[in-house]
């Protein structure tokens, strides 16, 4: 940023906060705000301004005017030093973004705390990245003597759309790459959670970005989303969320062709196999769908258990579950947070009416937590159901909620049927000590992801997206950057 950096730090006590456009922090032109609370006790813990399209324009112009201008001097290695720069600020505020997101949307502390390495690693992952950027010299069959070669260049403008459940890793996994390829960014954060996305703008800004570079429009999907995915102006979309609302985006981008990359829902499957560890699988499996709550799109909602010991595995699952400590994830004891919003609490509840009324049998869990401390939030118990059949709308629905749909399994063939049988093809999860059974099921199963003996392993360097209607595209890994670059051909007459 050019001048002196005006930081909007302040603390999470309910005042307001501006969003981020050229470098500036700004209000919304018609004035308007929304409230942004804390899920854990229900405070209203900032305002910030309401974005419609008059804003989105000028977002887009100051990243079109940025992408045209300064950004465009900036060489490769420029771009590194100043990718390493955020990376080591990041880390140096890293307390007080984990503060924010658990704040903002309920992520225990010790899980925010934990992800360092998918922020900062991704920022220096992407870094190195910078300058590793090359097209091919490409020998041709032309007659006389013509020399043909390939350039890679940034595509442009960047809108990057990105839900509540990781404010963090999402604004950077889509903020880092088109750092390194020389692209500019208009980021519209979930109106859920929109706090530190702009502390990460903050921080930004006091690295070097220059203005508009790096913009964060604060709004509602219909109001500030669509105008973004429509825009004329905007090169790319990058989008995490709902895949209903990844469908949106595909037919807003229409009118320019814009080029999307989508990660969206998942309903993924998780597989223990008879010969598995059972000590690590239990906990493992769990927390596959626990974490966060369950509002994680990887969440392995489907448990399959091999039939010898599916009843054996089910009940300790359900202790593990009832063992879990619930509260506010400030409390760094806390190992399960509260749901984003009252609306995403009904839905949830909604979900363990239909599996009682389907016929699924509650094992742990099932219902709200209102008792003492957690009143005033958005708490419901780990919960998991048995007896539980493939159409059942529990075991088919992406629930975004911490619930567990356990069934038998008899063989492999079985299994990977039925895992398959899903729309989408985000993860999945395999336990077992067969190596054989561990090559083959993680080849037959349709996903982006295949985690045996583990769960929620991310890297910066490892591919990570959908299949089928989990989206496309690939976040992460070398072939992510070009998600952000053309490929032009050049030829060039020497004789
Ligand atoms: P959502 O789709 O409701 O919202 C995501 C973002 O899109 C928000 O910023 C929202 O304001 C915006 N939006 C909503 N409607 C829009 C429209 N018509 N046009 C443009 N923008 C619009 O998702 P959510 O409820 O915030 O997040 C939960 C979903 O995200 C789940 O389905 C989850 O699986 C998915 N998710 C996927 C991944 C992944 O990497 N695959 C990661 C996290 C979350």
């Amino acid at each position: 940023m050019t001048g002196a950096h005006t930081s909007i730090r302040q603390p999470l006590d309910g005042r307001h906060r501006p969003m981020f456009i050229g470098g500036r922090w700004v209000d919304a032109a018609s004035g308007k705000t929304f409230e942004t609370r804390n899920p854990a006790t229900g405070e209203v813990i900032a305002t910030v301004p309401r974005a419609e399209k008059e804003d989105i324009d000028r977002a887009v112009a100051a990243a079109r005017a940025a992408f045209e201008g300064p950004w465009s001097r900036f060489n490769p290695h420029e771009r590194q030093k100043l990718l390493l720069r955020i990376a080591d600020l990041f880390e140096r505020h890293w307390e007080e973004i984990c503060i924010s997101d658990t704040t903002d949307m309920g992520l225990p502390i010790v899980r925010a705390r934990a992800n360092a390495n998918r922020v900062t690693g991704m920022l220096r992952y992407y870094a190195g990245m910078a300058t590793a950027i090359h097209g091919q010299t490409i020998e041709n069959s032309l007659p006389g003597e013509i020399v043909s070669f390939t350039h890679k260049e940034p595509v442009g403008v960047v809108g990057a759309i990105i839900p509540w459940n990781a404010p963090t890793a999402a604004s950077v996994w889509k903020i880092g790459p088109a750092l390194a390829t020389g692209c500019t960014v208009v980021l519209k954060p979930s109106e859920e959670a929109p706090l530190t996305p702009l502390l990460i703008a903050d921080l930004m800004a006091e690295a070097g970005v220059p203005d508009g570079v790096v913009n964060v429009v604060t709004g509602t999907g219909i109001e500030a989303g669509v105008p973004l995915a429509e825009h004329m102006g905007v090169d790319k979309i990058v989008f995490t969320g709902s895949t209903a609302t990844g469908q949106s985006i595909v037919r807003a981008s229409a009118g320019n062709l814009k080029r999307v990359s989508l990660e969206l829902g998942g309903k993924s499957p998780v597989i223990v196999c008879a010969d598995a560890d059972l000590d690590r699988a239990v906990p493992v499996a769990a927390m596959s769908v626990f974490a966060n709550s369950g509002q994680i799109c990887i969440a392995g909602s489907r448990l399959f258990v091999e039939r010898k010991i599916h009843d054996e595995f089910v009940e300790r699952l359900a202790a593990f579950a009832g063992a879990l400590r619930i509260g506010n994830g400030i409390d760094p004891d806390t190992e399960i947070g509260p749901l984003i919003s009252a609306r995403q609490l009904d839905r949830v509840e909604g979900y363990l009416r239909a599996g009682a009324e389907e016929g699924a049998r509650l094992v742990a869990g099932g219902g709200r937590l209102t008792d003492g401390a957690l009143a005033g939030g958005n708490f419901i118990a780990p919960t998991v159901f048995a007896g539980v059949s493939d159409t059942m709308r529990i075991a088919r629905e992406e629930i975004f909620g911490p619930v567990i749909s356990a069934m038998p399994f008899d063989t492999l063939d079985e299994v990977v049927t039925r895992a398959n049988d899903t729309p989408y093809g985000l993860a999945a999860g395999v336990f077992t000590r067969d190596v054989g059974t561990a090559h083959r099921l993680s080849r037959r199963l349709r996903a982006g992801s295949v985690w045996v003996n583990t769960y929620h392993a991310i890297d910066p360097a490892v591919p990570f997206g959908g299949y089928k209607m989990s989206g496309y595209g690939r976040e992460g890994g070398a072939e992510h950057l070009d998600e952000y670059l053309n490929t032009k051909g050049v030829f060039i007459r020497i004789d």
